[in-house]
């Protein structure tokens, strides 16, 4: 997650996709200039008792279909890490279980870390790295030294809070585009830390957003996928940017080989012209 907007204003916000411009409205800036966040976000499950499940995202795997372990060759990488960007089909890839808790995991999570305070995101899940397996950092404060590292390793949620709220959002993995999200306020969860020990705690406000939105990128979920049809409308030109971008990357190899090929043929020819005559 690349970073979120200055205030709550649900009322207001409600009416967004409704009003124009957008870019009046809201406020980009970096979460450690503008939300005075506390940390004292993990609470004990007993303080909040109102909670309940609220349906999944559009898009998504279910949990049966995210048993599959990842193999010790899954979590092998290649650092530096480098942020994998929309429309990338890694993004929607299936993420495996993690189950081998030993020292490349820990440099893994250090090098997510890493790419996260560089690229100034507060959040960062392990396919917009590349790696399909269940892992995700964040530290609201965006700012290494600062504020507390979160590490959740096969996060589970098992219930949601009924009050919703709006936000805006921004994604690593989407440069530049930011737009307005509803999701609850407060998730209860459950995950493994870095020694693979099991606890469960609530996250609420600022933390249960950039977990929101970490856990959905596990579940092949992206952030457009939460939103109205009318904020995706107001991003559309951006999103297709992305694709396009993507699409020249792709074809680049290809028309260098057209490129190599057609300047061979011309070779070729004029060679014979030569020795040849015509
Ligand atoms: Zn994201």
């Amino acid at each position: 997650m690349a970073s979120v907007a200055l205030r709550h204003q649900p009322l207001l916000s409600r009416a967004l996709p409704l009003l124009s411009p957008r870019s009046t409205l809201h406020l980009h800036l970096h979460p450690r200039r503008s939300f005075p966040f506390t940390f004292s976000f993990i609470r004990t499950l007993s303080r909040t008792p109102h909670m309940s499940t609220i349906a999944q995202a559009k898009r998504g795997f279910s949990s049966k279909e995210d048993e599959r372990a990842a193999s010790p060759d899954d979590l092998l990488f290649e650092p530096p890490l480098r942020i994998v960007e929309y429309p990338d089909p890694i993004l929607r890839a299936r993420n495996k279980r993690i189950e081998t808790f030993d020292e490349n995991l820990k440099k893994l999570v250090c090098e997510m870390f890493d790419v996260m305070y560089k690229t100034e995101g507060i959040g960062l899940s392990a396919p917009q790295v590349g790696m399909n397996v269940r892992l995700m950092v964040f530290n609201p404060a965006g700012e290494r030294g600062e504020g507390e590292e979160i590490v959740l390793i096969n996060p589970r949620v098992f219930q949601y809070s009924k009050k919703m709220v709006l936000f805006d959002e921004g994604c690593l993995s989407f440069p530049g585009i930011y737009a307005v999200v509803e999701r609850p306020d407060s998730v209860k969860i459950e995950a493994q830390d870095i020694t693979g020990a099991n606890f469960k705690f609530v996250l609420s406000d600022l933390p249960a957003r950039v977990f929101q939105h970490e856990f959905d990128h596990l579940q092949g979920t992206l952030f457009f996928d939460r939103m109205t049809d009318e904020v995706v409308n107001s991003i559309r030109t951006e999103l297709k940017v992305s694709v396009s971008k993507l699409s020249l990357f792709l074809l680049l190899p290809y028309s260098f080989c057209v490129a190599i090929i057609f300047v061979s043929c011309c070779t070729i020819k004029v060679f014979l012209r030569l020795r040849f005559g015509s």
